[in-house]
């Protein structure tokens, strides 16, 4: 057998991207709805799939689905742009605005996802790293910016896994202090409440990434958008897979976002527990939680590692930063159900006295 050439040498150290899921009783790792899709939603959904044509290709943009989001955002249709995921419009935003001899400016901490895709598009990576508290040094960046050369950003609002807001003052200032594109990931703006959109009208260099993953409990069919102008759309529309969205996808979504307004109830639930949450991991000595807008807490631990390995005993999978940098000893802990959040917190506080290994029967 003739042995193969080496692949693409960007991908020489690339670690493939592993959620690291595992049985457990409480998911809290990856920033889900704790509740699915509801019986009567999911009925609708059912009657949408059957009626599809299955042996003919997808409408390529989803223009039915679009058309719903543009409305719904005070917006026209090449305003509006639908993914397989946030994610896929992520690597689109790559491989459209980087490239050879072009560069990204990243705000580590945050999603790491920004800085792969700019490894694998041989785009070079610029940190302007945010301070010790998460937020963004604004004048670092405004400074850099300045200096030119910067072809595109991400301003992650609220971040992940940090979980506060970026200042709406600062996105305005950075959008008239440059060219480059700015994306404003807004994949937890239900949870926050506070969006750029009002801005798209002024500002050509301004795109918002939205999801249906988080807030909509969609994770399982991959669905996203953005808003932008018309020619930034019609980029990013040029280097998509043509039918990265598939039909069944496309269904499920449409009925999803008609019915948006009964997600409010899990979302208003998720906020208020987010606040049981923070006071909770509070009063737990030793653990320092970090604010959040979103649908997730970073907290600080001694032995973040330990500690979750003693969560991961007891049923409970929360997302370990604790090797990334500038995160050190840092847990992220999705808002689950009610429930789900007192078992996390109880095995966090056994974990941090000492008694992980006491077999304490769950409840
Ligand atoms: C979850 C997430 C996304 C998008 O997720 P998809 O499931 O691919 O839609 C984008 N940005 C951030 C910061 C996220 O946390």
């Amino acid at each position: 057998m003739r042995s193969v050439c080496a692949a693409a040498p960007q991908l020489a150290g690339v670690v493939p991207y592993d959620p690291k899921y595992l049985p457990v009783t409480a998911v809290l790792s990856a920033n889900e709805n704790p509740h699915d899709v509801d019986d009567e939603i999911r009925r609708d959904i059912m009657r949408e799939v059957k009626r599809l044509p299955l042996n003919r290709y997808p409408d390529p943009l989803a223009n039915d689905l679009r058309d719903m989001i543009a409305e719904a955002n005070g917006l026209d249709r090449d305003q509006v742009l639908v993914g397989n995921g946030g994610d896929e419009l992520l690597f689109n935003l790559a491989l459209a605005w980087g490239g050879p001899g072009r560069t990204f400016l990243n705000l580590p901490p945050t999603f790491s996802v920004y800085d792969a895709n700019a490894r694998l598009t041989n785009t070079s990576v610029v940190d302007v790293p945010r301070r010790a508290d998460f937020s963004i040094d604004e004048e670092a960046v405004l400074a850099r910016v300045a200096e030119g050369g910067i072809d595109y950003l991400v301003v992650t609002s609220p971040n992940n896994p940090t979980g506060q807001l970026a200042s709406e003052t600062f996105i305005l200032r950075l959008l008239d202090a440059t060219d480059a594109l700015v994306m404003v990931d807004e994949a937890y703006f239900e949870f926050s409440r506070q969006t750029m959109r009002p801005y798209l009208a002024q500002h050509k260099n301004l795109v918002i990434l939205r999801t249906f993953s988080k807030a909509f409990s969609l994770a399982g069919a991959r669905m996203g958008y953005i808003l932008g102008d018309a020619e930034v759309v019609r980029e990013f529309v040029k280097v998509r897979q043509p039918y990265s969205v598939d039909a069944v996808s496309q269904a499920v979504a449409r009925v999803v976002y008609a019915n948006r307004a009964k997600f409010e109830r899990g979302i208003l639930a998720v906020i208020e527990e987010r606040a049981r949450l923070i006071e909770g991991l509070k009063r737990i000595p030793g653990v320092k939680p970090f604010p959040s807008d979103a649908n997730y807490v970073l907290f600080r631990v001694e032995n973040a590692p330990v500690i979750w390995e003693a969560l991961y005993e007891r049923g409970v999978l929360v997302r370990d930063f604790s090797r990334a940098a500038h995160l050190e000893n840092c847990l992220r802990v999705t808002v689950g159900a009610s429930e789900e959040n007192d078992a996390f917190l109880r095995a966090l506080r056994d974990a941090v006295m000492g008694k992980c290994d006491l077999k304490v029967p769950s409840t």
